[in-house]
């Protein structure tokens, strides 16, 4: 008998009547003769409306109180697909991350899987019951405090699941029919990708398209665990995400197919520019160091070429808008000592990332990108490369045109429209 592992997104599960038809789909893979074992997330929008809550009753929750509110959500769904299953005359048991050996070390908030003891869901599946896990949460192992993965994380707790249960497969079910090479709610003449790199894959989640979590990517890749996104509404095949940009075969279909795996973006993010820095050895050391000791991830950075008249510069860096008040609060300490003259905070900034494995053999792929966002009057404001994509910031208000206009430059576009957006909100 083989073993199943699926995760059901928050669209899926959104209300009543979804979580009957997830069942039935729960069901369909038990029947068939598989042990089954499922992640699920909160319901619809649940897990924004409980931040709403918090954020009624104080402006900055306390991290662990703010985990043990939103584990809620997964809690209620995980039990409502266990009602919802038995109902259908199959026997269900539901887990909290914590019963189902979800280890994790303590950051609240965006606490990493470190192990996975899945003691009690096998002992549940020999018992021959239909397993559901609520997703996204987990228990530190030091703390031992029920910790968060992250926003999107019930993915990472599926392919966790997964290869700590010796999966062939992680199955995702969401509200779109697989990874498409554009966020269908923005470009409704994206194509869905049957396959698609780990690598190509993280770089995909890692500019913002949620469709999967970045660190359930990582940890499919190290466990190599193919990934199976496809939507709960339809029975299409979905996107496979396997394999390496560097397999002979890849290589080989990149020669004269796919350049191009996708265009993605991302609008979570703000930018700071340090004012007026000296222009001197360990300036920037220090600017980083303060905000590494604040935990806070960069993404892009950029110095400018100091005056000669004055000798100063100005240094601009991307982050998450979720760090920008510790960030500058982090900065605004840290004046005095390095002698910069102000500090700038940008909300109003957008990412959009061409990414795709031919880039590295196919010359001209920059500029092209480049001249479709200036032809769609678009203008750049940083930009970042990797071996495999090129990023820039632009305007926010600006992210559409030139996710469209690169879309369309790179041929992605569908002769006929193929995306459908079954679900959700796109909150
Ligand atoms: P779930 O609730 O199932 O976890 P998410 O909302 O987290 O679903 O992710 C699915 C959404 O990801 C889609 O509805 C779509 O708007 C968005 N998305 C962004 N980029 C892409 C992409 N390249 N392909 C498919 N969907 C994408
Ligand atoms: N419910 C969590 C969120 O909305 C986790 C998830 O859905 O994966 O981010
Ligand atoms: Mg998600």
């Amino acid at each position: 008998m083989g073993i199943v592992v699926q995760k059901y997104g928050g669209s899926s599960v959104a209300d009543g009547e979804a979580i009957k038809r997830v069942a039935r789909r729960i069901v369909e893979a038990k029947r068939d003769g598989n042990d089954v074992v499922v992640a699920v997330s909160a319901m619809g929008d649940s897990t924004d409306e409980l931040l709403g809550l918090a954020s009624q009753v104080s402006p900055l929750p306390p991290a662990r109180e703010l985990d043990m509110l939103l584990t809620a959500g997964e809690r209620i769904s995980m039990a409502l697909v266990a009602m919802a299953i038995s109902d259908l005359g199959f026997s269900a048991r539901s887990f909290t991350g914590s019963q189902a050996g979800v280890i994790t070390d303590s950051v609240h908030g965006k606490a990493k899987i470190i192990d996975v003891t899945p003691g009690r869901i096998q002992s549940a599946i020999d018992e021959g019951h239909i397993v559901i896990v609520a997703g996204f949460q987990g228990v530190s192992q030091d703390t031992k405090e029920i910790t968060t993965l992250g926003r999107g994380g019930t993915d990472t707790t599926a392919v966790a699941l997964a290869a700590a249960l010796d999966a062939d497969v992680c199955e995702i079910y969401t509200d779109v029919d697989g990874v498409f090479t554009a966020d269908p709610r923005i470009v409704p003449t994206a194509r869905k990708l049957d396959t698609v790199t780990y690598e190509e894959m993280l770089e995909l989640a890692a500019c913002g398209a949620k469709i999967l979590h970045l660190r359930c990517v990582e940890y499919a890749r190290r466990y190599d665990i193919p990934i199976h996104v496809r939507s709960s509404f339809s029975h299409l095949e979905g996107t496979i995400v396997r394999g390496s940009i560097d397999d002979q075969a890849h290589q080989e279909s990149t020669m004269e197919a796919a350049i191009i795996a996708g265009v993605a973006h991302d609008r979570s993010e703000a930018k700071i520019t340090v004012v007026g820095v000296p222009d001197k050895v360990g300036e920037a050391a220090r600017i980083f160091t303060a905000l590494a000791d604040a935990q806070i991830n960069l993404d892009m950075i950029v110095q400018n070429v100091s005056a000669a008249a004055t000798n100063l510069t100005d240094i601009s860096f991307t982050l998450p808008r979720s760090d920008g008040a510790v960030a500058m609060a982090a900065l605004d300490a840290l004046q005095d000592e390095v002698g910069f003259e102000s500090l700038q905070y940008d909300e109003t900034i957008g990412k959009v990332s061409l990414i795709g494995a031919g880039m590295r053999s196919h010359p001209g792929v920059t500029a092209k990108f480049f001249a479709s966002i200036a032809e769609a009057g678009v203008n750049i404001g940083m930009i970042s490369t990797s071996e495999i994509r090129i990023s820039v910031v632009v305007s926010e208000i600006d992210v559409d045109a030139a996710v469209a206009a690169t879309h369309t430059a790179f041929d992605l576009d569908a002769d006929e429209v193929e995306a459908v957006v079954y679900g959700g909100t796109g909150r």
